[in-house]
């Protein structure tokens, strides 16, 4: 049988050539900046189990509620592809005992696909790519901020300049209870005028009534009492030291105490980046991080804190072009061959092997076409340099290199082609 029609998932996209270098280019400044800061690469696998997210993300949540891609394999087990990084390299950390390892804090930083059940629309995918950087096992505010600077550093690399940090404190478990207790008492008399889902959340966790979309607008959500009016003195000044390292090296910020992460497991240093690039649209947040002390027990480790941050590199991209920042795209050719009869065309082969080895970024025509169509090809690739060999040139020994910027046209033997183009760079 023919398929016919087969389209690609919704809320998934092709990545094609001509914008995959705008990742590739990304994907290596973000690996750049990784290696100044000493933060290495962890790959986990795509699936876990799902009982990683139910317990590490949260049950209450909207991403285990209701975005997992959850299936059960051939073995009956459940599994869910990762809708987010920190679950599994914290799995991670504790199965590989990496609390044991000589250098701590643990840097990690991961890049990759990630995928959630969503509405798509603009900014939101249900397949997108993470980069992440998560430190494990220090729980000085100053790691905090290195956190945070790195996600700012990464957009200011980019060229970004529009961008707002939010920041907030969730306060260690005893400030998060108070904080809790008022939350319930301040909400519960007109719990009925909200959506379903807050009024599941008045039970579950009422700190993430704070973040519900639907409900923004309630009067009642700009009276609700603020976490940083029951942070416990620990949490006030472990706060205070973050942002003093924020100011110190120069990184602007606004507090934000409404600002509540979608995910359980924060406490303390919450934070989230915003485009405020105009014409960006409605979802601006490009990065959300926090810390969370209490994680890496959850899913069997020993008691050790850690922070970390996610960001997307679709609403990175988004926001580059809000701002109008040109990533460089196309790779030139160094030199396009243009070998004309038989014996010019096996020549070729070879000749095309060794400036690929060394160095070169080098093509031929491999439709058959004509002197004037290889020329055309040559200028689409943006090349530097034709080399033409015909008969009569091969029979001199020589090929004649044409720069395509300059026009200048020069016999060059063929034995000195290779440092011929490497003297012409
Ligand atoms: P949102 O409130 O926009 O749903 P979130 O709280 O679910 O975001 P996180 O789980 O914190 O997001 O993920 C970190 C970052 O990943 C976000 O700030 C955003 O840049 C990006 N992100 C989250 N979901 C998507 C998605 N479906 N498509 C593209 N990027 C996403
Ligand atoms: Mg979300």
């Amino acid at each position: 049988m023919r398929l016919s029609n087969i389209q690609i998932p919704r809320g998934t996209q092709d990545i094609l050539p001509g914008v995959v270098e705008k990742w590739q280019f990304i994907e290596k400044k973000a690996k750049e900046i990784c290696g100044k800061f000493q933060y290495k690469e962890i790959r986990t696998p795509i699936f876990e189990q799902t009982e990683l997210f139910q317990r590490s993300v949260g049950d209450t949540t909207d991403i285990v509620q209701k975005e997992m891609y959850t299936f059960e394999d051939r073995g009956g087990r459940s599994l869910t592809l990762r809708p987010e990084g920190t679950a599994a390299v914290v799995r991670s950390y504790a199965e590989n005992k990496m609390y044991g390892q000589a250098v701590q804090p643990v840097k990690l930083y991961y890049f990759g696909p990630m995928f959630r059940y969503e509405r798509p629309q603009a900014g939101r995918y249900r397949q997108f790519v993470q980069f992440g950087i998560e430190a494990i096992g220090s729980d000085d505010p100053s790691i905090d901020a290195e956190v945070i600077s790195l996600a700012m550093e990464l957009y200011r690399e980019l060229g970004l300049k529009k961008l707002r940090l939010v920041i907030n404190s969730l306060g260690d478990s005893s400030s998060r209870k108070a904080h809790r207790d008022a939350l319930i008492a301040h909400f519960k008399p007109s719990i009925g005028e909200f959506c379903g889902d807050c009024q599941q959340r008045l039970e579950t966790n009422p700190l993430r009534i704070l973040d519900c979309k639907k409900d923004r607008d309630h009067e009642l959500m700009k009276t609700a009492p603020s976490i940083l009016d029951y942070l416990n003195d620990e949490s006030r000044s472990y706060f205070e030291k973050v942002k003093k390292h924020l100011t110190d090296m120069q990184i602007d910020f606004v507090v934000d105490p409404t600002l509540v992460r979608g995910l359980d497991y924060y406490n303390h240093t919450a934070f989230e980046i915003m485009s405020e690039a105009e014409g960006f649209g409605a979802i601006t947040t490009l990065c959300g991080g926090g810390r969370y002390n209490g994680l890496v027990q959850d899913v069997g480790g020993p008691d050790q804190p850690g922070i970390g941050f996610a960001l997307s590199i679709e609403r990175l991209l988004s926001a580059l072009d809000a701002e109008g920042v040109e990533l460089p795209h196309e790779e030139a050719v160094d030199c396009y061959i243009i070998a004309l009869g038989d014996e010019a065309m096996d020549y070729s082969m070879p000749l095309l092997q060794q400036l690929r080895r060394e160095g070169f970024s080098a093509e031929k025509d491999y439709m058959g076409r004509k002197m004037k169509a290889q020329f055309k090809a040559a200028e689409r690739l943006h090349a530097q340099h034709v080399l033409i060999i015909g008969e009569d040139e091969l029979e001199k020994g020589l090929a004649v290199i044409k720069d395509l910027q300059t026009g200048e046209q020069k016999d060059v033997p063929l034995e000195n082609i290779v440092s011929f183009l490497k003297r012409e760079g």
